[in-house]
């Protein structure tokens, strides 16, 4: 498992996101805070993220805003403190006093660490779902993030986190559908009879998008239609 242990390492620390405003004084978020965020959505996240700590700076470096790193580890850029794979493996989440932009919604501040939980328990083997390398590192990151931002997208859907803004939504939107059409388009292109096994993880991102049925509120154009 050396290579998919390499490949989670070099795939998970960047969480990509637009360039935020830096902080003025004190930090907009806390690891005792994102702790208990943790704690809200996920009772068993102790078993998969050992600590959630500051980072080695104070400024979260330029293109991540968070990533899990192995027990002790300081820099989610660092390869060599990367997060390790492995039934039962813990790591730790790093975050940044600016992780959160202030005008991030209540959502998206319990979206981003959930983001991270679903990297650490895939990393344990906590999920049914298959931790693998396929020898490529562009599409070991396009899969481990497609299936990350998926289950958030999912989730987000579904209304766990509250209400994004529209320009968060759109941009969880667009982050599975770049990880998405990444990762397929490396499996059609390498073994597309693969796809019926790892397409099983991984609906269309249309699909993703939409509302849950029982989320709607029946229009009366509906209602006619229906009669
Ligand atoms: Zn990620």
């Amino acid at each position: 498992m050396a290579s998919a242990r390499r490949t989670c390492r070099a795939l998970l620390p960047a969480l990509l996101v637009a360039a935020l405003p830096a902080i003025a004084s004190g930090p907009l978020t806390t690891p005792e805070e994102t702790a208990a965020t943790l704690a809200s959505l996920h009772p068993d996240y102790g078993d998969y993220i050992a600590q959630v700590r500051f980072g080695d700076r104070r400024a979260k470096p330029p293109g991540i805003d968070a990533g899990l790193v192995r027990p002790g580890g300081g820099d989610p850029r660092d390869p060599e403190e990367g997060p390790l794979m492995g039934r039962g493996q813990r790591n730790d989440l790093i975050i940044y006093a600016d992780t959160f932009a202030p005008e991030a919604s209540a959502a998206w501040r319990r979206l981003l660490p959930d983001h991270e939980y679903f990297h650490a328990r895939h990393l344990a083997r906590g999920f049914d779902i298959p931790a693998v390398s396929f020898g490529e590192a562009q599409a070991d990151r396009d899969y481990c993030e497609a299936l990350a931002w998926g289950w958030v997208l999912r989730r987000a859907v579904e209304g766990i986190y509250g209400t994004l803004s529209a320009r968060e939504r759109a941009e969880v939107e667009d982050l599975y559908s770049r990880h998405f059409e990444g990762f397929h388009r490396f499996v059609m292109r390498r073994q597309p009879a693969a796809w019926a096994h790892y397409g099983r993880f991984l609906p269309p991102p249309g699909i993703m998008s939409a509302e849950p049925v029982a989320a709607r509120a029946p229009s009366p154009e509906a209602d006619r239609a229906l009669r």
